[in-house]
């Protein structure tokens, strides 16, 4: 049977932190996209309190993959009860971005780099990295770095190294990052960390990459630059520059003897693309309420349920935003829910990435286009949410990449085949 009843806890998430986008990050919103690089201390006090306080709990346990072995063995098998850490997640990230979408990724919280550990990590490395987002005497901040100036959408060609240094046990990685989300935050502001991705082996290939998790000032890692930003500008965005910069060996995430490291380190973007797709869904239904509420406030009644050939032209815009927002919703929560179920969902994160980055472009584009001046102007946040936008898609995989991975995964085609 199908039900498309939302868990209470699920709801419950919603309804909170719903009351915190509104008193918090909507106050701060437009101060924080003016003062590019420059923190809003009460939005990151407020969260670092909730999050030592426990209330942030679910978030900071969550983006967590199931198992293998946490599946049914048998068909018919009972199934385990299934906890909605990533439902919950994607509720409460798309509260945070109808919020402010720039404050969400500002604020402290594991960010991809947690997420990365929760996904890939063992359960020590868990236990070690994750538990400061709770226990910290200060803000902390995880970041992911990935992306090189040579290396974006195609990840196995980035050219960082990881070396073993067989005297010390450590790990000596070189190279450079780019655009790496609370990077600053991450690296210099707080006793957070960074998981960067380099290559043991070049000849390898995609076989020779692994994660490794690099503590905040550790003697090698360097932040180069902060960039300006279209959108999201209340996040610090970082260039990171790595020079013999030594590693405990045990911070390579998973096992480091097994061979698959690239397999590991791409299974955090089953779990992190929904949630990019969630802050893109809380973008866009702002721009759709607040467009929906200046209608009413205009002296306009949306008729649903009328011929469609009744409309009004703006009706019509109006519904169809409506629809791409909860159209988008759905492949979102299902692939989120994939995850807390345990079942293997790169097909559905993609889908629900590829499809939200490009509805939701369009849904805050169709926002100005409907308010003309007053959504070009700073009267309103419908520019802003315009600019915030296009980022999700963008960041975590291009709409264009998804796509990409959608074909292959449909067609049953690998990576060299389909390209
Ligand atoms: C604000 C911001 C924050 C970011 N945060 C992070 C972060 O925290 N960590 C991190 O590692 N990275 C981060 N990134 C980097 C981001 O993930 C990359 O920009 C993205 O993956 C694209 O890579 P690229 O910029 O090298 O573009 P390219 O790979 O050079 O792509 C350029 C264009 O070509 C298209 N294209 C490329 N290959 C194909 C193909 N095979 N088929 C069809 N089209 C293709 C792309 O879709 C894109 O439109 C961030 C970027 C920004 C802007």
């Amino acid at each position: 049977m199908i039900s498309f009843e939302v868990p209470a806890g699920v709801a419950n998430v919603s309804k909170l932190v719903h009351g915190l986008a509104m008193g918090v990050m909507r106050k701060w919103a437009r101060w924080a996209d003016d003062h590019e690089h420059e923190r809003c201390e009460e939005w990151v006090n407020t969260m670092w309190s909730l999050s030592k306080g426990g209330m942030m709990g679910s978030m900071t346990g969550g983006l967590s993959r199931k198992k293998k072995e946490d599946k049914p063995k048998e068909e018919g098998e009972k199934k385990k009860e299934v906890r909605y850490q990533n439902l919950i997640m994607a509720a409460a990230v798309e509260e945070l971005s109808w919020g402010d979408a720039g404050l969400y990724l500002a604020m402290p919280f594991m960010g991809l780099g947690g997420a990365a550990v929760a996904a890939a990590g063992t359960e020590a490395q868990r236990e070690k990295f994750l538990k400061r987002f709770t226990t910290a005497d200060k803000p902390v901040w995880g970041a992911m770095a990935i992306t090189e100036p040579g290396a974006g959408s195609d990840t196995a060609a980035i050219s960082a190294t990881a070396e073993l240094d067989p005297k010390t046990k450590e790990w000596i990685l070189n190279g450079e990052k780019i655009f790496v989300t609370q990077g600053k935050s991450s690296v210099e502001d707080s006793e957070g960390f960074v998981v960067a991705w380099a290559s043991r082996d070049r000849k390898a290939g995609r076989a020779g990459i692994k994660s490794f998790v690099v503590e905040h000032h550790t003697p090698g890692m360097k932040v180069t630059k902060v960039e300006h930003k279209l959108g999201i500008r209340a996040s610090d965005t970082a260039s990171i520059v790595f020079e013999d910069c030594r590693v405990p060996y045990e911070n390579v995430l998973g096992d480091p003897e097994v061979k698959e490291g690239f397999k590991g380190a791409m299974a955090t973007f089953d779990a992190t693309r929904p949630m990019v797709a969630a802050s893109a869904i809380g973008i866009g239904r702002a721009a759709l309420e607040r467009c929906q509420e200046l209608y009413e406030k205009n002296g306009g009644k949306l008729r649903y349920g009328i011929n469609p050939n009744r409309l009004t032209s703006a009706e019509r815009d109006l519904m169809m935003m409506e629809s791409q927002v909860r159209v988008s919703r759905l492949l979102t929560w299902k692939a989120a829910w994939m995850a807390d179920a345990g079942i293997h969902n790169n097909l559905e994160a993609s889908v629900s990435k590829a499809k939200t980055g490009k509805a939701i472009t369009w849904v805050t584009n169709k926002a100005v286009e409907l308010l003309g001046p007053v959504g070009y102007s700073k009267q309103e946040l419908l520019e802003k949410w315009l600019r915030d936008a296009k980022i999700n898609d963008i960041f975590e995989g291009t709409g264009q990449i998804n796509t990409l991975v959608v074909a292959r995964r449909i067609f049953g085609l690998g990576s060299k085949e389909l390209r």
